[in-house]
């Protein structure tokens, strides 16, 4: 029995420009292929044993023609197989999709097409260009450039096109940028007619060049323009002066390396993309239940006995009721104890869990833990740390200083995920990265761990953002050098000191 194949477009390079319906391809699939112009990023919603084939082209490695493309779909299908085939743009805007489908209505084997944004449209909005503009455009027409009109014989018709007053988008145009202008003009368009390129459109990477069909093949050859990239001639490419709007935001352009867990990125991921940037999620912790759970188990037996419960992580609080959960603990036991949360992320977590926080530090660090609760505590009082393995460890002593009777238990623990150094050196020596951001002392270590320190001065040109005076000064003891550093030493705080800073 077949299985069914999806081909759906992907859209032109921010993942976020995928159709819904696509998506539900993506997350559905058993076998997915794609090629060069997909952004990776949207392959994380595939299900876990999803089989992924690249077939583009890369360096050193055999690349697929057009017809093992569509045969290696079609045996995918054959073996019952849900198929995804993840296309640039639209499926069937320049992207052979109909050669694909075809074959499969060959094989009587079911698909469906997923229409996708193509990048004729979507990259000149990105730029700020409108492809129709009332009084200035009333048609768009998307032609290939791949063909040299003055080389081969070419099947389009220059002299039609040289007559259109719409607006004409070039796609695969830019290595014959020189004979498609000239052929324009020598068909009737002026050379002052506007045109802008726009290289790598709705990535950070994007980039336009404007001039006009007089000058534009010579503008493009002076910058070393390359493909991937669209030609759009006509005059809406003026209001772009007024309408670009991507390189306006604050982190535009800049490719940001995360550094936290992966559960706990999404946040500055989604905040770095919200302002423009583009977030490279690179893990360098994993935080696992303390499989031992004596000292955990013990602490939950005589909880009513804490005057104080201090949490210094949302890590720390889930792990703890999860826990009690486990135990069938009810969170009524905890009625004796006043509860500390380190910042307002950890707060949020206890308020989710239908706590009321009686305290909160000034600064959201332990040293300010102790100002705060130095005339709360009696000595003798009770107090229960759930933490890390790794928690510094002047909360504690500082807490024992004060009389106090402390319990600093590891609800759980940090370990260094199984990373391929390999893959994080040659972003940097590509220079694929502008700044790193690290929000804990052990992503810091953990990082400079899986680099490797001999490798540290592949930073020298980057941008390195902390979260606080204790990261800093970990960075700093290893060697690495800080340009930013958080003055509120949340996520929100690290990102507002990275936008002032840029
Ligand atoms: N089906 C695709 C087009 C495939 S042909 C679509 O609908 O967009 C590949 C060409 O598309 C490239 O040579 C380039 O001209 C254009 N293109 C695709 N993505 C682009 C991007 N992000 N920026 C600029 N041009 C892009």
């Amino acid at each position: 029995m077949s299985g069914k194949v999806y081909l759906v477009g992907a859209g032109p390079g921010d993942y976020k420009l995928i159709t819904l319906k696509g998506l539900e391809c993506i997350e559905k699939a058993d076998v997915i292929l794609y090629d060069r112009l997909i952004n990776p990023k949207l392959l994380k919603y595939a299900k876990e044993n999803v089989e992924i084939i690249y077939v583009g082209k890369a360096p050193n490695a055999h690349s697929y023609t057009q017809e093992e493309i569509s045969q290696l779909i079609l045996e995918k299908a054959l073996e019952g197989n849900v198929v995804t085939r993840l296309k640039g743009g639209d499926p069937f805007v320049f992207g052979r999709g109909g050669e694909e489908a075809l074959l499969l209505l060959e094989h009587d084997v079911p698909f469906e097409i997923v229409p996708g944004i193509t990048s004729a449209i979507s990259v000149p909005a990105y730029a700020g260009i409108p492809v129709t503009h009332r009084n200035v455009s009333s048609s768009f027409h998307v032609i290939t450039g791949h063909e040299d009109p003055l080389k081969n014989k070419s099947s389009l018709d220059y002299e039609a096109l040289g007559k259109l007053k719409g607006t004409l988008i070039f796609l695969m145009g830019v290595k014959n940028i020189e004979s498609i202008s000239s052929n324009l003009i020598k068909n009737g368009q002026s050379t002052e007619r506007p045109v802008a390129v726009i290289r790598r459109g709705t990535t950070a990477e994007q980039k336009t060049l404007t001039g006009t069909l007089g000058n534009i093949s010579q503008k493009v050859s002076e910058c070393g323009f390359k493909n991937p990239a669209i030609i759009i001639v006509g005059e809406v490419v003026n209001l772009a002066q007024s309408l670009s709007w991507l390189d306006k935001r604050p982190l535009f352009g800049k490719r940001i390396l995360v550094t936290r867990t992966r559960t706990q990125a999404s946040k500055l991921t989604e905040k770095i993309e919200a302002l423009g940037g583009e977030a490279i999620e690179y893990p360098t912790i994993k935080i696992v239940e303390n499989d031992d759970h004596t000292d955990i188990d013990k602490a939950i037996g005589q909880i009513e006995q804490y005057k104080w419960i201090v949490f210094t992580s949302v890590n720390g609080v889930r792990f703890f009721f999860d826990r009690m959960h486990k135990l069938s603990f009810d969170i009524r036991l905890l009625k004796n104890a006043k509860i500390c949360a380190i910042g307002p992320a950890t707060a949020k977590e206890l308020n989710d869990k239908g706590l009321v926080v009686d305290s909160i530090p000034e600064e959201y660090r332990a040293e300010s833990i102790i100002e705060d609760l130095k005339d709360k505590i009696k000595a003798g009082d009770k107090i229960l740390l759930p933490r890390a393995d790794i928690a510094r460890k002047v909360l504690e002593e500082e807490l024992i200083k004060l009389g106090a009777d402390v319990d600093n238990i590891h609800v759980y623990k940090t370990i260094v995920p199984q990373q391929e150094s390999d893959e994080l050196i040659s972003l940097f020596e590509n220079k694929k990265i502008d700044m790193v951001t690290f929000t804990s002392s052990s992503t810091v270590k953990n990082f400079c761990e899986i680099l490797g320190t001999e490798n540290l001065e592949l930073l020298t040109d980057v941008l390195i953002a902390v979260i606080g005076p204790i990261t800093a000064q970990t960075a700093k003891e290893i060697g690495v050098k800080v340009d930013i550093e958080a003055t509120e030493y949340t996520i929100d705080g690290l990102v507002d000191a990275i936008v002032k800073y840029l």
